[in-house]
């Protein structure tokens, strides 16, 4: 397999829209094409941007495996015991947190992926559709749920609108997140609420595992966030922030997939993990592994 990215767009934060950038770190890509990445920060806002970015054609291919669909959902062990548990109970939670924040909402799931929770949504009776841009990942999703579900670009280009839309673990694929937010604001319904779920490199796990931790997942991820970082950045959009919620299995799942990347055993996951999630409990503002903010439009 050929990668190959080249730098063509002047770079501008797509928060600030501050035009410098510094290297703060190099990494890898641990999963796929092992190959080197920098991470550059916004002199002004913090924002991290993976460099070189993979063009919207050239990031098709740092996800052709099977592997990055399912997470490895399929396999055995510890890993894959522990990825079904929190997947399931995500499930349930995702879609708790949806119905409390609206009585009957029409949901949008941007970036649905293989689609279990709107499978999941539609089980329990609610108005839900889905944007995919990977049409092998919904492939195996059951027709009534495909029928939810179209391009991203279709989506925000359809008039249709929502009580609550979700990106989880979706903003940091996409390459214009500025743009994308303003039309998905559009979207949403007066009094309607914006819901984005996001590793936060400014937690205890990030530090720990510096260049080895697996939520930089470079170059899939193109921009990395902190809670300092995406409140004002969706402040500045027009956007309420009303409550942040810690995801306390994303510590175990990342320092475990970090620990397999340094070849070392997965109970230095689980403990590392632990500790993580321990200081995130007694931290004031909460900066655990991956976080879901919920904002509502001003
Ligand atoms: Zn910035």
């Amino acid at each position: 397999m050929m990668f190959h990215v080249e730098q063509l767009a002047p770079m501008i934060c797509p928060s600030c829209q501050n035009k410098s950038f510094k290297p703060l770190m190099d990494v890898g890509d641990h999963f796929l094409s092992k190959e080197r990445f920098k991470l550059l920060q916004c002199g002004l806002c913090s924002l991290l941007r993976t460099d070189p970015m993979p063009s919207e054609t050239e990031i098709g291919a740092y996800y052709k495996s099977d592997q990055y669909l399912s997470h490895g959902a399929e396999r055995k062990g510890l890993f894959a015991s522990l990825y079904r548990l929190a997947k399931n109970h995500n499930l349930s939670w995702k879609t708790n947190l949806i119905s409390r924040l609206h009585n009957d909402a029409s949901y949008l799931d941007y970036g649905c992926g293989t689609a279990d929770l709107i499978s999941h949504c539609q089980s329990r009776g609610m108005n839900v559709r889905g944007a995919e841009p990977n049409s092998e990942a919904i492939s195996h999703a059951p027709s009534d749920v495909r029928a939810a579900i179209v391009s991203p670009k279709e989506e925000l280009e359809s008039i249709r609108t929502y009580d609550v839309i979700s990106l989880w673990h979706v903003l940091e694929h996409i390459h214009e997140p500025r743009e994308v937010l303003l039309k998905l604001k559009e979207k949403i319904n007066s009094s309607g609420h914006l819901v984005i779920a996001i590793p936060n490199y400014a937690s205890f796990d990030a530090k720990h595992y510096g260049a080895h931790w697996a939520a930089w997942d470079v170059p899939r991820h193109l921009w990395h966030y902190t809670p300092d970082q995406i409140i004002p950045f969706l402040e500045s959009l027009g956007f309420n922030h009303i409550d942040t919620k810690a995801m306390w299995f994303d510590a175990f799942y990342v320092s475990l997939l970090s620990e397999r990347y340094k070849g070392r055993p997965a109970f230095l996951g689980i403990f590392w993990a632990s500790i993580s999630n321990l200081r995130a409990l007694f931290n004031k503002k909460r900066t655990c592994s991956s976080q879901t903010y919920i904002f509502r439009l001003k």
